[in-house]
């Protein structure tokens, strides 16, 4: 193929495409440069629009926990699409999906597919208001559920990175019934309930927060969010979005227990790297939904066979083994990049959740968005083009977790590792 400029494609890019991007985190706003324009991408690593090969710990934001281009996955897909791309209408495969969903988070007694995590959360935040009856909902802040407009209060990943308080276009009215409560802040969630407690239908929140870094919940959080909301007639809607079949078989809540939501949702890794992703719940709830129930939700392409088949060729692969490949190289990583950072006289605080990680460029330790954004972005942004320059990609943002894969083999890692003293010297010099 031939090799492109990419610095040319950035520029033609932007001409025809808002930032050049279909999703902002991408356009490199807050490191700055010229973003990797991928061409293809095997394993651990992706390979520019130039011919450069890179180790990626974006891993597509989650999904790629195989590794990109597992042939297994690949040859599910190819099978399926030689059936046909889309039929709008039910099939056996949705229902295995569903089966397997259900094996390995029991609280999704049943799951409805949809196409992106925004809808997930988005249809979980209707059907919380078209049961209760109240309108409502509890938001952390720092947390990201998506693009929706209930939902873009205060949140994080695209949002936190380019520092912005919420967005424009979103009503006075759907920004009014979102309250904002700071994460791990019981006290602060306590008082909300007391004074508007019957007027909520549901608090959100990321089963371990990974959208503004990773900021895991306080022992017992989560807990403590399921007995208050159940006292006050809400639901608890846990979005395992980033988490799910990611930091373990059964996601976060898999790993904590103790617990049950009314409602989880599901993206990233459930579709393999296809646009596919499911809310789950109380079979009780989730029958509310048509056709069964009052609350409208549809879609053309929901439970797309292509999408579905990705999905279960990688829940069917995502085995024990994957898991403890995942964790064990998070823990090398994590450990690596603070011995480089602190050789290097850089303050730093390595914050994980299960095999989710990530590094905020202060030493003082981050239990929520404000502390999260009180880290030096600078240093992150010479960190990050150090490391970019080495040949390994980093989430282009202090704001996001770095995604490993059971395909980060030993030469993988050494080159993560080979890079890391240098990155750390870059980040100490402004
Ligand atoms: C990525 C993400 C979403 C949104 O999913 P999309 O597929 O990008 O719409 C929602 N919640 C969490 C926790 C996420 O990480």
């Amino acid at each position: 193929m031939a090799e492109v400029n990419p610095d040319s494609l950035f520029e033609h890019a932007r001409e025809v495409i808002p930032g050049g991007v279909s999703s902002p985190v991408r356009a490199y706003g807050s490191v700055g440069g010229t973003p990797v324009f991928v061409s293809s991408a095997r394993g651990p690593y992706i390979t520019g629009v130039d011919g450069r090969e890179y180790v990626d710990l974006v891993c597509s934001w989650g999904p790629a926990l195989l590794g990109h281009a597992h042939p297994e996955v690949v040859a599910a897909v190819q099978a399926a699409a030689s059936r046909g791309l889309s039929f709008g209408a039910p099939t056996a495969a949705e229902v295995e999906l569903a089966d397997a969903v259900r094996a390995r988070v029991p609280a999704a007694e049943q799951v409805r597919f949809v196409s992106t995590g925004t809808e997930a959360t988005m249809t979980a935040i209707r059907l919380a208001r078209g049961a209760t009856g109240r309108d409502a909902i509890v938001k952390f802040a720092g947390c990201y559920h998506g693009h929706s407009d209930a939902l873009l209060a205060a949140a994080g990943s695209g949002v936190a990175t380019q520092g912005l308080p919420g967005s424009a276009g979103v009503t006075q009215a759907a920004a009014a019934d979102t309250i904002v409560v700071d994460y791990n802040d019981l006290n602060a969630l306590e008082g909300v309930f007391a004074e508007a407690g019957d007027r909520i239908a549901a608090v959100i929140t990321e089963a371990a927060p990974s959208n503004m870094g990773v900021v895991p919940p306080a022992p017992g959080f989560n807990a403590a969010l399921r007995e208050l909301t159940q006292r006050h007639g809400a639901l608890l809607i846990l979005d395992e979005v980033l988490t799910g079949f990611r930091v373990g078989p059964g996601g976060w809540l898999g790993l904590e227990g103790g617990y049950t939501p009314d409602l989880v949702t599901f993206g990233k890794v459930i579709g393999g790297g296809m646009p596919l992703a499911a809310l789950g719940g109380r079979a009780d709830l989730m029958q509310l939904l048509a056709p069964v129930g009052p609350v409208y939700q549809a879609g053309t392409l929901s439970g797309n066979p292509l999408a579905t088949a990705a999905g279960l060729a990688t829940l069917r692969l995502a085995d024990a083994g994957v898991y403890d490949t995942v964790d064990r190289r998070s823990v090398e990583l994590q450990r690596a990049v603070s011995e480089a950072l602190s050789a290097a006289s850089v303050p730093h605080t390595v914050n994980s959740a299960g095999s989710l990680f990530s590094v905020f460029f202060r030493a003082e330790p981050v239990r929520n968005y404000d502390e999260a954004k009180a880290q030096d972005q600078s240093a992150f942004a010479r960190f990050f083009h150090s490391m970019l320059d080495q040949g390994v990609a980093l989430p282009p943002s202090a704001f996001e977790a770095w995604f490993l894969s059971a395909a980060h083999d030993d030469a993988a890692m050494g080159r993560i590792l080979q890079a890391l003293p240098g990155a750390a010297r870059a980040a100490a010099h402004s």
